[in-house]
């Protein structure tokens, strides 16, 4: 029978989750888009510690049904994630979407989910059996396949503290305001003593899953910026084979000389 749940703590939640099978529901906004009128829906939008944003001695944590308007106004979130925020839809819709949401929806065009991947995010999954702690790499199989276990939620994002103050950050969209990305691009580069300590790259809306490839951004680890230019070329080459763009509404090549041309600028703009 078709019912809708709805829970007021996460240890509610996870019961309901691990004895029904019931869809997460956060914010809706994704969604509404696909609603199935026999599906049953566990509704999160009340439940307490979904909610938290905090802060240990290593991360930042967001818990999984924070919306886009509480991350906003969250003082330990780092700019980058505000940026991205700030370009998704509209108010109405910040004020109901949520991190999780975007990342459980599985789709390689979220905004936040590509500032997730850049970080290197981890995922804290909760059963009411236990928990895992997954890198957002590992949870993303396929397009709309997710390493989801059906009585699991996710419950929090965990953001590492250090490292990404220094980014780059651009959303192409078919407006400038209010759009679906059709490419987005997110790089972070930390420097200690004149020496690149982390490249980290990741390439939205061009793939079944963002693009992150942190062997590839390795040449540069180790490098002063001069260093790094004599592998420039090599680095280059290498996104060139592995950025393989599926056919949406625009066309694969246009998605292929925006990416190159975004990490270029990032590249340049760090005097590389
Ligand atoms: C008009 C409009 C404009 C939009 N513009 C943008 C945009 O610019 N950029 C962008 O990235 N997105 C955009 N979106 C998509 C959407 O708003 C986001 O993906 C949003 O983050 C989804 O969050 P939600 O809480 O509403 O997710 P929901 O719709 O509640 O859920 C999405 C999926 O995640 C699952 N889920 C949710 N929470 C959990 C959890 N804690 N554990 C396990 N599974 C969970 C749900 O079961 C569902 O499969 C837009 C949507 C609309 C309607």
């Amino acid at each position: 029978m078709v019912k809708s749940y709805f829970a007021k703590s996460l240890e509610e939640a996870l019961e309901i989750r691990g004895r029904e099978s019931v869809i997460p529901y956060a914010g809706g906004t994704d969604l509404m888009i696909e609603a199935d009128d026999q599906a049953s829906y566990l509704f999160l939008n009340k439940v307490p510690e979904l909610k938290e944003i905090k802060a240990d001695a290593e991360y930042i944590r967001i818990g999984a049904a924070s919306t886009y308007a509480e991350i906003l106004q969250s003082q330990l979130i780092p700019q980058i994630l505000k940026d991205a925020v700030i370009e998704i839809a509209a108010p109405a819709i910040r004020n109901l979407g949520t991190a999780g949401g975007n990342i459980c929806n599985g789709s390689a065009k979220g905004d936040s989910v590509l500032i997730f991947f850049a970080a290197d995010a981890k995922l804290r999954l909760v059963t009411s059996k236990g928990e895992r702690i997954l890198p957002i790499k590992d949870f993303y199989l396929g397009r709309k396949k997710l390493a989801l276990q059906k009585d699991e939620l996710l419950v929090e994002i965990l953001l590492k503290k250090t490292g990404l103050d220094h980014y780059y950050y651009k959303k192409i969209g078919a407006r400038n305001a209010l759009a679906i990305s059709r490419v987005s691009f997110a790089g972070l580069l930390d420097m200690k003593d004149g020496k690149i300590i982390n490249c980290a790259t990741a390439f939205g809306a061009v793939s079944d899953v963002v693009i992150r490839r942190p062997d590839i951004d390795e040449m540069l680890a180790g490098k002063t910026t001069d260093e790094a230019k004599t592998v420039k070329d090599a680095y280059l080459e290498a996104f060139d084979e592995a950025i393989v763009p599926i056919r949406g509404r625009v066309s694969a090549e246009y998605r292929k000389s925006v990416c190159m041309n975004l990490l270029r600028d990032f590249l340049e703009s760090n005097g590389i």
